[in-house]
């Protein structure tokens, strides 16, 4: 029934150049994912809007979904194309898709007709009037609400003549590249792919950087990662993921520093190394799932110690959410059942029983000059031999 859909897309302030720079991002967007969907579909903007047509054979189901993926569409209605052979069909046309789409038809409705072809025989309004009687007159158990409907037809005369009704939510958000490259630490898990999706969904393209600690993590634990980096390159694209062999830098730290401090400077130096090869990779900023109170590691007087060491601005999303908050969004953009399986992460395996929660900076620089001899090499080597997985998205 379906061949077509018009893309309804918002952003408030997205005026002027911006507005072709958003638009032309989008149609490219659409074109990316649509890819991944079986068929061929022609992507078109057509003063303001977005059209996505299939062109032969394509999967509903699969063809929505896909659109529900990208950043910057706020709606997905399916349009219905009638042939433009005069009234007496178009109101049979019109009656017919109100029968289908509504089997329950104790609803209200409003037609509202809009005449982009000014050549066309009747005006807006005289065609709103006589397909609203029409379709009262086939279903009598609908009504009319010019004010408030539950169901606003829309009938649009153009070349052809388009019907729809049904608006299906999508993302919302900003197309991914309107808005530079950052850098998230991946984990596996349920906040940090929260965390990347937040930041993508405002048009931020996001790489990756997972810290591993074999043999203590093991492959199973990576691979969980990488399934999580390819669940968020859904929404967020193509993703470069650095994997860095953070063992060494933990087993000395473990060696040099007080245990309790062990979670805090570790967290110092993954930010550091993060930011490093986000230098190197083209980001502007470095994004965590980070939220007050979780954990430890995660009080107002941790998180400052840890951003002392960064000089990239670091983006929280999470920053002020409940648990139960990101668990709902994980739910929502599929990431839960991987983030759930229970594999270590290097954060827990020398984890001190009692972590300082409240950490003094310069207690903690102190104990950092324990490590003054081997970490510059250290970390050098860490950035060194990061081994890269692209992640198609
Ligand atoms: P998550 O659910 O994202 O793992 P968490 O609640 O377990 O978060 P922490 O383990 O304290 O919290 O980690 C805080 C943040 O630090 C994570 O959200 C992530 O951004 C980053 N992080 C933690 N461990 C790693 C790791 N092994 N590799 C990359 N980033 C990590
Ligand atoms: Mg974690």
């Amino acid at each position: 029934m379906y061949r077509m859909f018009l893309i309804k897309y918002a952003e408030i302030g997205v005026k002027g150049k911006n507005r072709y720079l958003f638009e032309d991002a989008l149609v490219s967007q659409i074109k990316r994912t649509l890819k991944r969907v079986e068929g061929r579909f022609s992507v078109t903007k057509e003063s303001g809007r977005i059209y996505v047509q299939a062109v032969g054979e394509f999967d509903y189901e699969e063809t929505v979904e896909a659109l529900q993926t990208v950043f910057g569409v706020v709606g997905i209605c399916p349009v219905v194309l009638l042939a433009d052979e005069g009234y007496d069909r178009l109101s049979e046309d019109v009656i017919a898709y109100m029968d289908r789409t509504y089997p329950d038809k104790h609803r209200s409705f409003k037609v509202q007709v809009r005449r982009a072809r000014k050549t066309y025989p009747l005006d807006s309004m005289e065609l709103g009037r006589m397909l609203g009687g029409d379709i009262l007159h086939a279903f009598p158990d609908f009504s009319v609400d010019v004010h408030h409907p539950q169901i606003l037809l829309r009938v649009e005369i153009r070349e052809h003549i388009y019907v729809y009704s049904e608006i299906i939510p999508g993302p919302g958000g900003m197309p991914l590249g309107t808005n530079g490259k950052a850098m998230l630490l991946l984990s596996g898990g349920i906040d940090s792919p929260v965390a990347g999706y937040m930041i993508a969904k405002r048009g931020v393209m996001v790489d990756a950087v997972y810290f591993h600690a074999p043999p203590y993590t093991s492959d199973r634990a990576k691979n969980k990662v990488v399934d999580l980096a390819r669940l968020v390159s859904r929404y967020s694209g193509p993703m470069r993921l650095h994997v860095v062999n953070f063992t060494d830098i933990q087993l000395y730290i473990y060696d040099q520093c007080p245990h309790d401090e062990l979670t805090i400077i570790m967290r110092r130096y993954m930010m550091k190394i993060a930011e490093e090869i986000a230098g190197k990779e083209g980001s502007m900023a470095l994004i965590t799932g980070e939220s007050i109170g979780q954990v430890a590691s995660q009080t107002v007087q941790s998180l400052a110690v840890t951003n002392e060491v960064c000089t990239m601005p670091v983006f929280r999303p999470l920053i002020g959410f409940d648990k139960q908050e990101i668990v709902d969004v994980s739910l929502k953009i599929n990431t839960y059942e991987t983030s759930i399986q229970p594999f270590e992460d290097c954060c827990t395996i020398f984890v001190a029983r009692h972590p300082v929660t409240k950490p003094n900076l310069n207690v903690i620089r102190r104990s950092e000059e324990n490590l003054a001899e081997k970490i510059d090499g250290m970390l050098k080597e860490a950035v060194d031999t990061a081994e890269l997985i692209e992640i198609d998205g």
